[in-house]
């Protein structure tokens, strides 16, 4: 059984570990590093058995491949930021460790994510032997999963998917974000984008919504369009697809705050001068806003992620739903953080599990749909993410 190292201390993190941990069988030796080590160390106080703790700028892949080394590593997950990727994976195969993360790569100073730069490691993992997962959290992640889940049980072909992202949970400040304020809002200013017909459509940030009824006592809401990153793979790995469109709901205060944000500079990454100090606006808001770590808590309500999915099977069409639902204080009240960090910190422990017990193996670097989605599924039900289908026959 691997040694696992995770790199990372924020709200994914705390998730991640409190769900290893429990998993003494699979995961018998855990460190956990961070920037902050005293985040380290109070994830660690909060769990029943010992873990290590280490302190790490996992910028410099020499530092990582150090502690690899140091510690006996078989196995990274990295839930630092997407800005880390491309270090935690150099310091990976300098190492000789597997690697998983939930998000693909973003230059720091650059408003953009694609999987290429991390694509672009293909033939090194291959060589080195070892495995790289990526997008292993919820959105990217279990929407990859439920994806290949349909192609494998459900269709002959699939032609449309709609991921549809609904957090109907209020933690009561007029605005915050669930996860990284600068990852998230750099997510949702960017402009749109969805595949059809064999192209990519551009759109203005937010241009289209529309509003879904959802089940589970939700109700109607409000969805805009946004580009997500699992679009980019699974256009590459499902064939036959016609369409595929990616939808987050907000809420009307949620976007009011972020249009005059935006409005007045504040979601900038270009540089400003300010009383001689060089101080970039979006990182500025950052350190304004709660801590996502803090909203656990005050949370109340729940998300609902799933993944609308039409095709044929045996000529016949059909639309396939499978989603999952989950309640910000029973989250709370088991790891500490609220249903965002956990519907992303579930996953990435289930990735790394899969390859723990060599469920999941290769050399070189994987989507997550890539693999067979059975063994996921069923510890997605055993482990706090239980999913729900339906099928509705077209014709
Ligand atoms: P947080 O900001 O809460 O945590 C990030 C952690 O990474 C912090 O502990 C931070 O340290 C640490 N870190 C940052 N830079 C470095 C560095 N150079 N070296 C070492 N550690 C570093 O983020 P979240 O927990 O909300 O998100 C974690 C990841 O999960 C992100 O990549 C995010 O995009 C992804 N995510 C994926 C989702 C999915 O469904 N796929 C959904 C939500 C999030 P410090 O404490 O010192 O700041």
């Amino acid at each position: 059984m691997p040694k696992l190292l995770i790199i990372g201390a924020g709200g994914v993190s705390r998730v991640v570990v409190h769900k290893c941990a429990g998993l003494p069988d699979v995961f018998p030796e855990i460190m956990l590093a961070s920037r902050t080590k005293s985040k380290c160390d109070a994830i660690a106080a909060e769990l029943n058995r010992p873990i290590q703790t280490a302190k790490i700028d996992a910028d410099d892949p020499a530092q990582v491949a150090a502690l690899i080394r140091e510690f006996g590593a078989d196995l990274v997950v990295n839930v630092a930021l997407p800005y880390q990727d491309l270090s935690i994976m150099d310091g990976c195969l300098e190492a000789g460790a597997h690697y998983v993360d939930t998000a693909n790569y973003e230059p720091p100073n650059e408003a953009k994510f694609s999987y290429g730069w991390q694509w672009a490691y293909q033939d090194k993992f291959k060589e080195a032997g070892l495995l790289a997962l990526l997008g292993s959290g919820f959105d990217p992640g279990v929407t990859g999963v439920y994806c290949a889940y349909a192609q494998k049980h459900h269709f002959d072909e699939i032609h449309e998917i709609e991921i549809i992202d609904c957090n109907a949970g209020d933690h009561g400040h007029p605005f915050a974000t669930n996860f990284n304020p600068e990852i998230n809002i750099r997510e949702v200013t960017a402009n749109g984008r969805y595949w059809e017909n064999g192209e990519w459509v551009e759109t203005k940030p937010m241009e289209f919504s529309q509003t879904f009824e959802f089940s589970e006592g939700i109700g109607p809401k409000k969805a805009f369009l946004i580009y997500h990153e699992e679009l980019e793979s699974l256009v590459k790995n499902i064939k036959g697809l016609k369409r595929i469109r990616f939808w987050m709901t907000f809420s009307d205060n949620y976007i009011k705050h972020l249009e005059v944000l935006q409005n007045v500079g504040m979601t900038s990454i270009e540089p400003i001068n300010y009383n001689g100090q060089e101080i970039i606006p979006l990182q500025f808001l950052k350190a304004l806003l709660p801590d996502p770590a803090s909203l656990g808590p005050r949370t109340v309500g729940k998300t609902w992620i799933g993944c609308v999915i039409d095709g044929i099977k045996d000529g016949k069409r059909r639309r396939y739903t499978v989603y999952n639902t989950c309640d910000h204080q029973e989250c709370f009240k088991e790891t500490g953080a609220q249903a965002v960090s956990y519907t992303t910190g579930v996953p990435a422990m289930i990735g790394a599990k899969m390859i723990a017990e060599g469920k999941w193996t290769g050399a070189g670097v994987f989507n997550i749909e890539e693999f067979d989605p059975d063994p996921f599924m069923a510890d997605l039900n055993a482990y706090g993410l239980p999913w729900h289908e339906s099928i509705e026959e077209l014709e």
